[in-house]
């Protein structure tokens, strides 16, 4: 028997990516879904062949608790959001799935994390590259020497952004975000840089380049450049933008060779390559539904047969990077200590 998943929030994530992986899922599947929109809701049920009574609005949510076919509540909406509602599904006795970031504050990841130890129940953030088998292999290359002691990071990701798209509206606003860019994509740079090197920065810097006469930089910064000081020496020099030209990268300098993920990211054709001492290979790698895999890993969680290895703690600490971040901003490129001991649990 599959794992039953409420949807909360029937945005572009939402109805372009996870609805349609569920097809591809072994051991998930959609039971419910939750909208403010009743017409909308009512016209994605119908399509995922889901009854009438698997529909909830945002004020008759918490009546999921008495339905037993929702196991997992899979959280899509805009970042503000996320803490209030993984905090009600927790006391509706749901597992949750969180998408990234975790949430908007640090203070907020912790209140997550604290109802879901109150309700005895697993939480898990919705870092799909952490289960994509491209950054998979670039984990395990980086873990077996394939490029020799790392010396240097670098990673950017951005996009010009549409404010005339409402998907995009919220991730401009400073509230309903928690700060554009970074939060949004940068984010990405910032937990693969962790996962690879497997070490966490010790100190952080950056500086912002936000136009002033653009006005959809009213609110939120435009472009950051930021730089980590990770315990080994190892740097990391990262940017993030809503400007730039589409941008997803990551590359690993080592004393033998580069590891290079251009697109890192991307829903569908990321490519890895290695350059060496043998020149530049391209290992073969079996794409797959990033979406499906993350689902039936929390599925699989859920039945108690893998462990968590995006919880909580592993969301709050890039929160608390990105608040080190935009703290170092406010000071104008002061650096800012990171060195609380957090440690990765374990690689997937
Ligand atoms: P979206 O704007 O397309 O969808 C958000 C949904 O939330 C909409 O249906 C909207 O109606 C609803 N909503 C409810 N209350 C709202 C409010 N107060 N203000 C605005 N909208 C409200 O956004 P999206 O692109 O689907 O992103 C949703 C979440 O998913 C974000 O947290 C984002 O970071 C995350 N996301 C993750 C990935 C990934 O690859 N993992 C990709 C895209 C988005």
């Amino acid at each position: 028997e599959k794992i039953g998943f409420a949807v909360v929030g029937l945005g572009k994530l939402a109805l372009g990516q996870v609805l349609p992986a569920f097809g591809e899922a072994h051991a998930a599947k959609l039971a419910a879904v939750v909208s403010g929109n009743a017409e909308k809701a009512e016209r994605v049920a119908a399509g995922a062949g889901l009854p009438r009574d698997a529909i909830y609005s945002y004020d008759s949510f918490d009546r999921i608790a008495d339905d037993p076919r929702i196991q997992v509540v899979y959280i899509i909406l805009p970042n503000a959001l996320h803490a209030d509602w993984t905090v009600r599904a927790f006391e509706a006795g749901k597992h949750v799935l969180c998408e990234k970031p975790m949430a908007t504050s640090a203070a907020d990841c912790q209140r997550m994390i604290d109802a879901a130890k109150a309700a005895d129940r697993k939480l898990m953030i919705a870092y799909r590259c952490q289960y994509e088998p491209h950054n998979l292999e670039a984990m395990r290359r980086m873990r077996s020497g394939a490029i020799g002691a790392p010396r240097m990071v670098a990673t950017d990701n951005g996009r010009p952004s549409d404010p005339s798209d409402p998907s995009d509206q919220w991730r401009l606003d400073r509230e309903l975000s928690g700060g554009g860019a970074l939060m949004d994509i940068g984010i990405y740079g910032i937990n693969a840089a962790r996962y690879l090197l497997n070490e966490e920065p010790v100190e952080v810097r950056a500086w912002t380049y936000t136009p002033k006469d653009d006005p959809r930089f009213d609110e939120t910064p435009d472009v950051i450049g930021w730089q980590f000081r990770m315990p080994s020496g190892v740097l990391v020099n990262g940017s993030t933008s809503f400007s730039y030209h589409g941008t997803s990268r990551l590359e690993v300098m080592g004393e033998k060779g580069r590891l290079v993920l251009d697109p890192a990211t991307n829903y569908r054709g990321i490519e890895m390559q290695l350059h060496g001492a043998e020149g530049e290979r391209q290992p073969r790698i079996q794409a797959v539904d990033q979406f499906a895999r993350e689902m039936d890993w929390m599925a699989q969680a859920v039945r108690g047969n893998r462990p968590i290895v995006s919880p909580g703690g592993e969301g709050m600490q890039d929160i608390r990077l990105m608040e080190a971040v935009f703290e170092s901003l406010r000071k104008d490129g002061a650096p800012v200590r990171t060195d609380w001991n957090y440690a990765r649990a374990l690689d997937p």
